[in-house]
């Protein structure tokens, strides 16, 4: 993985660039010491690793705005940070560039049950807003797996999913307002406590831009009613193809479950024996479909769902009869990831997106590719979104398996975009996948992107190295070529 190479003029200017953040966030807020910034130096992708120059941490949008517009000056790269869960690398710090921690912001502002919206600051965590509006009976929807840690301001800048997406929306169908603070200092407010807005979809832009476009400072959020049921069915099949296909059938069949689960053989077993969730252990792939609602349609619906399993082959049925139950069969699935984390030394989990209809095929091909490789593979799947978690396992300790399961994992993502699918359902881009969203999109569409982020930070400072795999200066976008062997430009780095 090649990072944008540091520039040694700016480390060498570092005390001075640490005594203006001082002037902006005195006392502990300004982090230059190499064990408290070792805190720093990774986040989920903890492949990757790089202590950064200096970390600040902010407590008010004011001293946000001077210490982006002191950066700016300064020709210092900044790179935002909320939980440091992020699966992509979005947080890896760099070794020329100040961090950036939201992690004072953690302030809900407000909870606004007319417009059904709560109004929080960035370092809230994602369950922290569902626990602000639990006594009223309302809740917000969107809940990745990380929910107790990670931040609304990360989920934002992922674009984050959960369990519940299916039905109820990733991140950007539940955000109504922003304010963020731009490159330069400008606060921006985008969006606010009504359902649409005029002008550009500039919330849709920023939601999902992976820190690149701005720091986000507050957010105004969508929460919803609690259904009045909510019953899970836990369904096995003797092939994950014919899980597969059941997934399908129900989506064809008008149902849009609550949340629709897959795991795999390896998964159930490493998920039974963490948490006792009560999974048969004799199936290949086990589906996990919750229906919510008003009770009598949820019964129906149970009944329609059990039918079209047994339609496509399934071999186990069983339907939570209390919310104990109910809450055991997604505690399973929600600590699938620690759960593999303890049947191999390493594990790498991906995150692609493929059409529905897909599933079986990529099922397959999946396997033989691990069979290639000699890595076994463990996977998790938002099912009904055709969002894919497969978790390669590996040892880091034995030489070349790290760069195997790498390889394995690219080999997965390109299969997700042949197949019609998108390399990142929920975990972005980052670093992780930046090298292979050629793969995705031509020159023509990564300029047209990167000319929207020129738009928001011109001179290209905020979070660099990620996501793009070659870094444009905004002044030379749509004119790069080389002229009789000469690259014009030739100081821009590319890597
Ligand atoms: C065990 C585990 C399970 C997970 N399960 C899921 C899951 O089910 N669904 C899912 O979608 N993700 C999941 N993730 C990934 C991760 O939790 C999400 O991407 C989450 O949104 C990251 O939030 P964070 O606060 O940790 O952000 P960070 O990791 O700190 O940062 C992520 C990105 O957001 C940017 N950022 C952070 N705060 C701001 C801000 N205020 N303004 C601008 N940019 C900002 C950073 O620059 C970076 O690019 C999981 C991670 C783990 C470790």
């Amino acid at each position: 993985m090649k990072m944008p190479v540091p520039d040694g003029g700016i480390i060498a200017r570092r005390r001075e660039i640490v005594e203006a953040l001082r002037a902006i966030v005195p006392g502990e807020g300004v982090i230059v010491d190499e064990n408290e910034l070792r805190a720093y130096e990774c986040d989920g992708l903890t492949a990757y690793r790089q202590l950064p120059m200096v970390a600040v941490l902010p407590s008010t949008v004011e001293q946000v705005s001077r210490i982006l517009k002191t950066c700016k000056a300064m020709g210092v790269k900044v790179v935002p940070r909320g939980a440091g869960t992020s699966l992509s690398g979005g947080a890896l710090p760099l070794a020329d560039g100040v961090l950036l921690g939201m992690g004072k912001f953690k302030r809900i502002i407000e909870i606004d049950y007319a417009n059904r919206c709560a109004v929080v600051q960035p370092g809230v965590t994602n369950l922290g807003i569902s626990n602000a509006v639990a006594h009223e009976g309302f809740y917000y929807a969107p809940d990745p797996s990380s929910q107790i840690a990670c931040t609304i301001g990360g989920n934002i800048a992922e674009n984050s999913g959960g369990v519940h997406c299916l039905k109820y929306g990733l991140t950007t169908n539940n955000v109504l307002g922003l304010e963020m603070v731009l490159m330069d200092g400008t606060v921006l407010r985008l969006g606010g406590r009504h359902l649409d807005a005029g002008g550009y979809d500039l919330m849709g832009i920023v939601t999902g831009s992976e820190g690149l476009l701005g720091v986000v400072t507050e957010v105004t959020v969508r929460i919803l009613k609690k259904p009045a049921t909510a019953r899970a069915v836990l369904l096995g099949f003797p092939t994950s193809e014919q899980g597969g296909d059941c997934v399908a059938a129900i989506i064809a069949a008008g149902i849009i479950p609550g949340g629709m689960e897959m795991m795999d053989r390896p998964a159930i077993h490493a998920a039974e024996a963490f948490v006792h969730a009560g999974y048969p252990l004799d199936v290949e792939a086990l589906l996990i479909v919750e229906l919510d609602g008003p009770a009598a349609e949820v019964d129906h619906l149970i009944e329609r769902v059990e039918g079209i399993a047994r339609d496509k082959g399934a071999c186990y049925a069983r339907v939570s009869t209390s919310e104990e139950e109910r809450l055991a069969f997604w505690a399973g699935r929600k600590a699938a990831f620690p759960a593999v984390g303890r049947i191999s030394p390493d594990y790498y989990c991906m995150d692609g997106t493929i059409p529905r209809k897909a599933l079986p095929l990529v099922l397959q091909r999946m396997q033989e590719m691990s069979e290639r490789c000699g890595l076994r593979v463990a996977n998790v799947f938002h099912a009904g979104d055709g969002n894919l978690h497969p978790l390669i396992l590996y040892d880091a300790n034995k030489p070349g398996e790290l760069e195997a399961a790498e390889a394995f994992g690219n080999d997965i993502l390109r299969l997700c975009v042949e197949v019609g699918g998108v390399l990142t359902g929920e975990h972005g881009v980052g670093v992780e996948k930046r090298d292979l969203m050629t793969d995705q999109f031509d020159e023509a569409d990564l300029q047209q992107q990167q000319r929207l982020k020129c738009a928001f930070d011109p001179d290209g400072l905020l979070n660099p190295g990620k996501v793009f795999p070659t870094l444009h200066r905004c002044a030379e976008l749509g004119r790069l070529h080389v002229h009789q062997g000469e690259l014009r430009f030739p100081d821009i780095p590319r890597f």
